[in-house]
């Protein structure tokens, strides 16, 4: 078990969280697969361990990590919110081809947040940014 998982299991502890072994194959399936999966790959990937678990475990365990702020959502529109466990700034990458996402990291473009702040008046919190392309299995084929 690496160290992020370690302490992301000691938070949910502190915060009075009952560490169930669904929970915890959850937390480490989220911050071991560097993919930014969706509920229903998290579900097909521990289901075969996990055969009594359903898609809405995953779904309310996901809520409360996002609820603890060790879980970030990546919403798109529709039902197919990925999830990261990185809740540290960074972009994404993003395959157009199977949706993959990977993380790059690049100094927080900050300085266009005061900007946008200037021009509209708005406080702004925060931005998102996303590049768009074909990642390399998806090229390869
Ligand atoms: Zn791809
Ligand atoms: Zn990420």
């Amino acid at each position: 078990m690496t160290t992020r998982v370690q302490n992301a299991l000691d938070q949910l502890k502190t915060n009075g969280v009952r560490i169930t072994p669904q929970r915890h194959a959850i937390l480490t399936y989220l911050m071991e697969s560097m993919g930014h999966p969706t509920a229903d790959e998290i579900y097909r990937a521990l289901e075969p361990r996990f055969p009594s678990m359903s898609v809405a475990t995953v779904y309310n365990n996901l809520k409360m990590f996002l609820e603890a702020g060790m879980v970030r959502e990546l919403t798109y529109g529709d039902n197919s919110s990925r999830f990261d466990a990185d809740v540290s700034d960074h972009y994404h990458v993003i395959c157009q081809s199977c949706g993959k996402i990977r993380d790059f990291n690049y100094e927080p473009l900050t300085e266009v947040e005061r900007k946008a702040e200037q021009s509209t008046g708005f406080r702004v919190f925060g931005h998102r940014m996303e590049f768009y392309g074909v990642c390399n299995d998806c090229r390869g084929h």
